[in-house]
């Protein structure tokens, strides 16, 4: 393991990766730097996905000139305790068993450190956005799969193997199968996947599903039962772990004509009365990807780089 800089006056590369794509940006003297750039979460697939990372992290620098110091990436995974070894990866199965840290950071010659991407996500939002300073902060993101973490003190929860998986959550009962093996889990009927599916079925391109639904009764009935089902998700988790603030966000609810309003309804009709119903904090994620990069400096401030 090489020396770690402990100055966050150096230049950060921070990786969000998701599903479907990679984006890439950097803090430079502990700033965020303006833009950002996506690649296909693809170019992980292929037998050496450490390789391809580091290629990645490494072209990203070179072409900004960037002599970078660590990196802090957000990983659609389950990791260790350690935030090191890849214990689950059913988006990218290519990195289930790396020590993807580690390995990392031997081949870069500086400090990756590992975050679940939903948690870096909230610890942006923390940091700088709709979750500034929550005593405990619960974050639901909606996107290709459902995700979600929960801060304590500005802390992730880790759980004893991998905690929060609010997309694993039985619902229905129609027997649907989910990508984890199990049938029936919120995420084989409120996820991206869901709404390609639906897309499929009425074809009615995926981005125009929400605002051209009144054309198909078929379609508005499914993504009635889709807002709900989000919703009580959302529900039973404020209800569980009772949050000062619970934040939704992810590539869904900022689709055009997502039933914002209508999603709140549902969850503040389902929250144990008079609490928490009358005491959480119901919240947008605001900062979009860039909360990532906000992130980032948390889980450096947080491992004692700043
Ligand atoms: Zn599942």
């Amino acid at each position: 393991m090489q020396p770690l800089s402990k100055n966050l006056k150096s230049n950060v590369l921070v990786a969000d990766i998701g599903g479907t794509k990679i984006v890439l940006g950097h803090l430079q003297e502990g700033q965020l730097e303006p833009g950002l750039q996506t690649v296909s979460t693809d170019l992980l697939r292929v037998r050496d996905p450490v390789g391809a990372m580091a290629e990645i992290l490494q072209g990203y620098a070179q072409t900004r000139g960037l002599g970078p110091t660590a990196a802090v990436l957000g990983v659609p995974v389950s990791p260790d305790r350690d935030l090191d070894k890849v214990l689950s990866s059913p988006n990218i199965p290519q990195l289930e068993g790396v020590f993807f840290a580690s390995e990392l950071t031997q081949r870069l010659g500086y400090a990756v450190c590992l975050e679940r991407d939903i948690a870096l996500l909230l610890l942006g939002e923390y940091q700088a956005g709709a979750a500034r300073g929550a005593s405990s902060a619960l974050g639901v993101f909606f996107g290709t799969g459902v995700g979600a973490a929960m801060l304590l003190g500005g802390h992730p929860y880790r759980g004893y193997s991998v905690g929060l998986e609010l997309g694993h959550i039985p619902i229905r009962g129609e027997g649907r199968r989910c990508v984890c093996g199990n049938t029936d889990c919120l995420e084989a009927y409120a996820c991206g996947h869901t709404l390609v599916e639906l897309s499929r079925q009425s074809t009615i391109p995926v981005q125009d599903l929400f605002i051209r639904q009144t054309e198909n009764p078929v379609l508005e009935q499914a993504l009635r039962e889709f807002i709900r089902d989000q919703a009580y998700a959302v529900a039973t988790a404020i209800n569980l772990f009772d949050p000062e603030v619970c934040l939704v966000g992810g590539g869904i609810p900022e689709m055009k004509g997502y039933p914002r309003a209508a999603f709140q309804q549902t969850v503040l009709e389902h929250l144990r009365r008079p609490y928490p119903r009358e005491t959480v904090r119901l919240a947008w994620a605001e900062l979009g990807p860039r909360a990532a990069l906000y992130g980032a400096l948390e889980v450096l401030r947080q491992r004692g780089f700043g």
